[in-house]
């Protein structure tokens, strides 16, 4: 077992990496093109896979390295069909991902950190800070184990599982560039989005990027003292701040950027909220994404009623601005934010 924790994973190898191992093992050229196709395009997870490989080959290739990737803990499926793991990555560290079918597309919630540490109220991954940040490769493997548990291919990725992606910016964006690869995963930019709590340095290098990203914002009041108090992690990137941001963000990529609002009780669906969120967003090209809180044990923070959740979806339709109310997928097996993996430490 020591033996195996030491072996270096193939998947950090080169193209060139690769070719040198098999001059060293006295093999034809060619076989570096197979095998590094099997391991980035194919995405296999073991030597044996490679069917056109000399099983001898194979054999040696496993006795100097190792496929990193995670070992499912937990699967658990819900009655709408999604399906939420707990994956574990060699180190020990775990993350949830979630996969989300619907009709012939298939949607991943990938995690960027273990645990986070922006430490907002209403979030069951804030509870216990953070762990550590992903590579790039693991934030990736989660899309690749979701693609062979239902044995199909990954239509889009949402970056909203546990951590904040702006807090780990770089291999966040080596991990959009990865599933974006026409030679990798090969997902539209657009259909790639990325969720952040308002770390306003991220947005604006967000901003810079090439590439068509999708962008989300998770604000849940437009009320200082009242967003101060949910998300204290961010206070220090004022509502007035965010805003000019976002609008040059607009400006710079002509992208429409979506705000995440999740509606608590007696919290954030009072009628100053709604008029504040209201003014934050009226004249300005968003959408707004209207979220039933998802109830997490513990926590005195209660979801709104449905009637206030739709008061608010009518008055900002009345304001001109596009919203949906989005049901929370696989409410019945905790796939909100965080919360499988707070089960698992209320259980031990
Ligand atoms: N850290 C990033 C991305 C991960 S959180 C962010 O905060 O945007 C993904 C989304 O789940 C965010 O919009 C977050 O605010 C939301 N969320 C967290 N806990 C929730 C809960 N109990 N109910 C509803 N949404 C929640
Ligand atoms: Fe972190 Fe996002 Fe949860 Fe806030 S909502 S604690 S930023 S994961």
């Amino acid at each position: 077992m020591e033996h195996t924790k030491r072996m270096r994973d193939v998947r950090s190898l080169t193209l060139d990496d690769i070719k040198a191992v098999l001059a060293d093992l006295n093999q034809p050229a060619f076989r570096a093109k197979q095998i590094y196709e099997w391991i980035f395009s194919k995405n296999v997870c073991s030597f044996d896979e490679m069917t056109n490989v000399p099983k001898t080959l194979r054999d040696e290739l496993s006795q100097r390295f190792t496929f990193g990737v995670p070992t499912e803990i937990v699967k658990q499926v819900s009655r709408d069909g999604s399906r939420k793991y707990l994956l574990e990555f060699p180190d020990g560290t775990s993350v949830e991902t979630v996969g989300m079918p619907s009709r012939n597309k298939l949607s991943v919630c990938v995690s960027t950190q273990a645990g986070c540490a922006m430490g907002c109220v209403f979030c069951a991954t804030g509870f216990n800070g953070l762990a550590r940040s992903l590579s790039a490769q693991e934030i990736v493997d989660q899309v690749h184990h979701v693609a062979r548990d239902f044995g199909e291919r990954v239509t889009s990725v949402v970056f909203m599982g546990q951590g904040e992606p702006f807090a780990n910016f770089d291999n966040t964006v080596t991990a959009l560039r990865m599933l974006n690869d026409p030679e990798g995963v090969n997902i539209g930019a657009r259909h790639l989005t990325v969720s952040t709590c308002g770390v306003i340095p991220g947005i604006k290098r967000f901003a810079e990027l090439p590439e068509q990203f999708t962008l989300a914002i998770s604000l849940h009041s437009a009320i200082q003292s009242t967003r101060n108090k949910l998300m204290p992690g961010v206070r220090k990137y004022t509502l007035q701040r965010l805003h000019e941001t976002l609008q040059t963000y607009v400006e710079k990529t002509g992208r429409r950027p979506s705000y995440e609002f999740a509606m608590i009780d007696g919290i954030n669906d009072t009628t100053p909220e709604m008029d504040a969120l209201i003014d934050f967003c009226a004249g300005t090209l968003c959408h707004v994404n209207l979220i039933q809180l998802n109830d997490t044990p513990g926590s005195l923070l209660k979801p709104s009623p449905v009637h206030k959740i739709e008061t608010l979806q009518r008055r900002l339709t009345m304001h001109g601005v596009e919203t949906t109310i989005r049901n929370s997928r696989g409410n019945d097996i905790d796939a909100a934010c965080g919360q499988l993996k707070q089960k698992r430490v209320y259980l031990s």
